[in-house]
Order: structure tokens, then C-alpha cells, then sequence
């Protein structure tokens, strides 16, 4: 994190950036570098109703501001990611499942910020803005984010601009279908990437398989999450090595589908599991190459995402530096 001290003595312009998600509210004070200058990490609340959402985005930026002595004159932009799909034209998010949004006119609400300019956009787009503005992405003009989390997010970023397709929307890669039969998604529709490649995803698989094989949780004993199912495997566990081996194998099949369709030069990978390590990236990169060898096409790089929980407060807030230039 850039010296707070320094950056009002060089009376730098910051923009602030918010990271909504249904869980928290991540928010940041970010300077032209990239850097994060001032930072604030609440609970979204009960209370999800975007009129009580977007007056915590305010009080929180009205508080890093005051905490840190700022002039309003240095604030130059405010931008905001939001959990869902966002049609930036008309300012309409279409749904947003994490805060129970569904087809919000936006505008009325982003005014509740002040008179400055804003930015608002999906959270994986703004996280792939992040990633390369100053992290895993920098020196990519075209890449791919996933974050593979409670949900897959993705978004793909197009000659340095987030990609959004003739709808607006962007991409969806967690929503692309690789088992017509599978088990049904969030979304509606059957054997989406998600269902098989995220965090939950490997979580369900362990747990389903430790019940089918007669093993009862004993009480008291916190249930594995995703981040113990890697460790396990690390140690050598054989359903853990199993679950992790499914995952990697899906994810790897997902990449190579948009690698083909999207071309990109890298791919770099967010969320809870993007920190896996090793254990993660080397089998990923190997199968991705192998598929993509097989039709000819270049390895491409698949990178750990450098700005962890971080990245959405930071592209935010250089997507609206952008936006104002
Ligand atoms: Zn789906």
C-alpha cells in the first residue's frame, strides 16, 4: 500500500473505489499509480436494499476522506463494482443474485454518491481492470480473469477494454454449458461450468462423497472448506486429491473452450482458489497446453491473480480515472 503521507504531500488525485459483494463491502482510496492509499472493509448488512447499500458506499467514502484530511477537490471520481450483470448504456443492472437486484435502474442510486462523475460495473470486470492496472495482467493488452469462488466470475479484456459483446453484458464463462445433462445451476440451466469448477463446487463433491462413503461429520468439527480440501490433498489425502483433480480437469476444459473462442494472451485466476498454489496451477497449465496443442493452437500463460481481495477496489477506481480522461 502507497504512504498515505506522501500522497497528500505530492497532493496527488485519488479516486475512490468500492467492491460490493453479498458478504462485504470492500473500499479504497486509489492514486494514479494504481496504488491503494486509504482502505475500509465493511459488512454489506441485512439490509440490502440499494438505497440503504448505496448510503454505506457514501458513508464510507465521506470517512476515508475525512479520516485522511482530504479536500473534496482531490477526489476526481468515484467507481463502484456491483455482484452482478450490469448493462452499462443504460446504467440497468439485470441481476444481481448475491443482493437480490433484479432489473435496477442504477442512476438514481449512483447520484446518492454526490455530484461526482461515476463508474459502476460488473465485479469480475472491474477485478480484470485491477489485475491490469497493477497486478497479475500488466503487459497484457488481452486476457481472461476468472475468479473461481462461491461462483465463477469472469471477464475478458480486449486490446486494454473490457469486452462486453453485442448485449453489453460481457462474458460469462461460468454460465457456458459442459455436461448438456448435468446437474442444474443457479442460473436456470443445466451443466454450467460453475456447477463442476468453483469453490462450492469442490466443496459439494467432498462432502457428497465422504457421506456416500459412510462417513458422518463428527458434531463440533467445522465442515472442510475449500481451502482445507487443497491442503488435504497436499498431504497426500486420496478423496481430497480426487476433488481437486475434478475441479482442475473442468476448469481446464472451460479455458480451453475460450482460449479457442477469445484468443487471449493469458489467463490470470482470482477468487479463494486463484491462491492455491501449485497444486492448482501446474496440473491447470499442463492440461490447458495439451488441449490446446491438440488443435494447434499456442500455450497460453495461466497466471495467479497478484491483487488478491484488492483488485475490485482497484479497477473500480481506475475505471473511473478512465472514464474522466
Ligand atoms: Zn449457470
Amino acid at each position: 500500500m502507497a504512504n498515505w503521507n506522501q500522497a497528500m504531500e505530492k497532493r496527488e488525485i485519488l479516486w475512490a473505489g468500492f467492491d460490493v459483494g453479498g458478504t462485504n463491502i470492500k473500499a479504497g482510496l486509489v492514486n494514479s499509480s494504481g496504488e491503494i492509499v486509504a482502505w475500509r472493509s465493511i459488512a454489506t448488512g441485512r439490509d440490502k436494499e440499494p438505497r440503504a447499500v448505496f448510503a454505506r458506499l457514501r458513508r464510507l467514502s465521506d470517512e476515508m476522506l475525512a479520516a485522511g484530511q482530504v479536500p473534496s477537490g482531490q477526489l476526481a471520481g468515484i467507481g463502484v463494482g456491483l455482484p452482478g450483470t450490469i448493462r452499462q448504456q443504460d446504467m440497468l443492472l439485470r441481476r444481481a443474485p448475491n443482493l437480490g437486484w433484479r432489473d435496477l435502474d442504477l442512476a438514481p442510486h449512483l447520484q446518492q454518491l454526490g455530484v461526482m462523475p461515476v463508474y459502476v460495473d460488473n465485479d469480475a470486470h472491474v477485478a480484470a481492470l485491477g489485475e491490469a492496472v497493477s497486478g497479475a495482467a500488466q503487459g497484457y493488452a488481452s486476457f481472461l480473469l476468472i475468479t473461481v469462488g462461491t461462483g465463477l466470475g469472469s471477464a475478458f479484456i480486449y486490446r486494454g477494454e473490457v469486452y462486453r459483446g453485442a448485449g453489453g453484458l460481457g462474458i460469462e464463462l461460468g454460465h457456458t454449458c459442459v455436461a448438456a445433462d448435468g446437474p442444474r445451476c443457479t442460473c436456470g440451466n443445466r451443466g454450467c461450468l460453475e456447477v463442476f469448477a468453483s469453490a462450492s463446487a469442490l466443496v459439494d463433491w467432498y462432502r457428497e462423497q465422504l457421506a456416500a462413503g459412510g462417513e458422518i461429520p463428527s458434531p463440533g468439527r467445522p465442515r472442510p472448506g475449500a481451502a482445507d480440501i487443497f491442503m488435504a490433498a497436499g498431504q497426500g489425502d486420496h478423496l481430497a486429491q480426487e476433488a481437486v483433480n475434478r475441479l482442475i480437469s473442468y476448469l481446464a476444459l472451460g479455458l480451453a473452450n475460450a482460449a479457442v473462442l477469445l484468443g487471449p494472451e493469458a489467463v490470470v485466476v482470482g477468487g479463494g482458489v486463484g491462491q492455491a498454489g501449485d497444486i492448482l496451477f501446474r496440473p491447470l497449465q499442463e492440461q490447458l497446453d495439451e488441449r490446446l496443442a491438440r488443435m494447434g493452437y499456442s500455450p497460453v500463460p495461466v497466471l495467479p491473480a497478484k491483487l488478491g481481495n484488492r483488485a475490485g477496489v482497484v479497477g473500480a477506481a481506475w475505471g473511473a480515472a478512465r472514464t474522466n480522461l
